[in-house]
């Protein structure tokens, strides 16, 4: 049978293990800690959404208006700027990034990639993959706090429009204003800036002249462009109305390998529980060997993540300075010095000595230098256009009269470039064979496109008389005189 939980003086139930109680953030559930005598007693906190009775517990986090705070709403609305001016800038005429998936073309910094670009695209997300790893082991999440789209538009955009229409600015906690009209006012609001991130994030993957095209038109005449925008925007109602913060603590790939990109040395926000214990609530005076901390609670009622910080590192922490921010405003007020709560680390907290160079911080360094050149390189071998060659199906070669023989092949050409371009196809070597292409046209290609053009070659059998088989090179050229050699094989009968 359950036991009744034991009375702390508190509306809290202790968990069981000595674990103390996790503290509400301001206004959250008043149905939180209430006793269901049907339900067992859960074994530990889950999660920081979730009730013991396993219903949603909705944060709404008192906002702490910090230094750090100040800095963050900077670079969030630098950011949401950003994010909407990106489709409409252009490098040398092309898009700064267009992620065009249905022409299978990928521009960014107005250099275009191709689906034939494996290589240099494998070296691009290796390289991105590894500063995100390394930018982790050295600053922790920063990411999360400070530049994720998650965090920006729902710390910067959302909750402040929360905060109006609910009548809680600054303070956080359950609305005020009560009215049916202010809750659906807001969800309008949030309806038409969702619709409107919809459309800059579908701009990214049609450019801004198409999406202008479209919004001006019927979505009769795009459904399949309307219904993505239709589909995002239902997305971004869902995840900023209804999941919100818990795209972080339960969605997000990134939070849940934190564990093993963080080491005891890299930056964290940290409680500092040398100093701040024992904690105690009350005055200090001189000598009552009190913490600094005054158990006030405030770090953990201005978590967008519904945690307490003096409980350690923890995987739902985000790394987004609120309760630095909350903690230092109480450190002036009991006039002790601010960084209770501080930007540090693991190793720092436990006053161990500080290590700049450690394995993280070598190898991903020479690991990413070495990637980065990797795909310069790869982006410089890359010329104005592809070639390649493909051996025809059938039969590997083709007796002709006059001890001629024939191989057929298809050419794979691919105009990198943005205008028309004229190749010209002819051997050059070995002498005395020679070139057929079977339709001239084809060897004309706009921009950007693609064409399979079959070609024949026809040489003497004396060729192929050692071994049955003899090296060959074709010249490409295009327009511009840019050149490529294609090494391939001319097959014949063994004599
Ligand atoms: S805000 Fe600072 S003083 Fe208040 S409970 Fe948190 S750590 Fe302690
Ligand atoms: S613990 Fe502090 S830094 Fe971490 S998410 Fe909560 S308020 Fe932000």
């Amino acid at each position: 049978m359950n036991q009744p939980p034991p009375d702390n003086g508190s509306s809290l139930p202790v968990l069981p293990g000595g674990k103390p109680p996790r503290k509400e953030a301001a206004g959250n559930n008043p149905s939180s800690g209430r006793a269901n005598e049907a339900l067992l007693e859960t074994p530990d906190h889950v999660l920081s959404t979730l009730e013991k009775d396993g219903s949603r517990r909705w944060l709404r986090p008192k906002l702490s208006t910090g230094h750090w705070w100040k800095r963050r709403r900077v670079v969030a609305y630098v950011l949401m700027a950003v994010f909407v001016a990106v489709p409409h800038l252009r490098v040398n005429g092309k898009p700064l990034v267009l992620l065009d998936i249905a022409a299978r073309k990928f521009t960014v910094l107005g250099k275009t990639f191709l689906p034939t670009d494996t290589v240099v695209l494998a070296f691009l997300m290796l390289s991105v993959f590894i500063t995100i790893v390394l930018v982790t082991a050295v600053a922790g999440r920063a990411w999360c706090g400070w530049a994720c789209p998650q965090t920006v538009y729902m710390e910067f955009l959302f909750r402040p429009i929360d905060r109006f229409f609910e009548g809680t600015v600054g303070k956080g906690g359950k609305p005020k204003k009560k009215a049916a009209i202010w809750q659906v006012a807001r969800v309008a609001v949030y309806l038409v800036l969702s619709m409107f991130l919809a459309h800059t994030f579908l701009a990214y993957f049609v450019g801004t002249e198409r999406l202008a095209v479209w919004v001006r038109s019927s979505p009769l005449t795009h459904p399949m462009a309307f219904l993505v925008m239709a589909g995002t925007t239902a997305a971004m109602m869902f995840d900023f109305l209804y999941f919100r913060e818990q795209m972080c603590l339960i969605a997000c790939p990134y939070g849940r390998f934190q564990s093993v990109m963080l080491d005891e040395q890299s930056m964290i926000v940290g409680y500092d529980p040398v100093r701040g214990e024992p904690r105690i609530k009350g005055k200090r005076v001189e000598g009552d060997n009190k913490g600094d901390c005054v158990d006030c609670h405030q770090c953990v009622v201005v978590c967008p993540t519904g945690i307490d910080i003096r409980e350690g590192l923890q995987m739902e922490c985000i790394n987004c300075t609120q309760c630095i921010d909350a903690c230092d405003s109480v450190m002036d007020r009991v006039g002790k010095p601010r960084g209770l709560i501080r930007y540090s680390s693991q190793d720092a907290i436990a006053r161990k000595p500080k290590k700049l160079f450690r394995g993280r911080t070598i190898i991903y360094p020479i690991l990413l230098i070495g990637v980065l050149s990797a795909f310069g390189l790869a982006i410089r071998s890359k010329s104005s256009f592809d070639a390649r060659l493909i051996r025809g199906r059938g039969a590997p070669f083709t007796m002709m009269q006059s001890r001629q023989i024939m191989n057929s092949f298809n050419m794979r050409l691919v105009n990198r470039t943005d205008d028309e371009q004229q190749y010209v196809i002819s051997v050059a070597s070995p002498e005395g064979a020679s070139l057929e292409v079977v339709d001239d046209e084809g060897l004309t290609l706009d921009g950007g496109m693609t064409a399979l053009v079959p070609i024949s070659i026809r040489f003497p059998n004396t060729l192929t008389n050692q071994g049955g088989k003899s090296e060959a090179v074709l010249r490409i050229k295009d327009g511009s005189d840019n050149e490529r050699l294609v090494n391939f094989k001319l097959l014949g009968p063994r004599q």
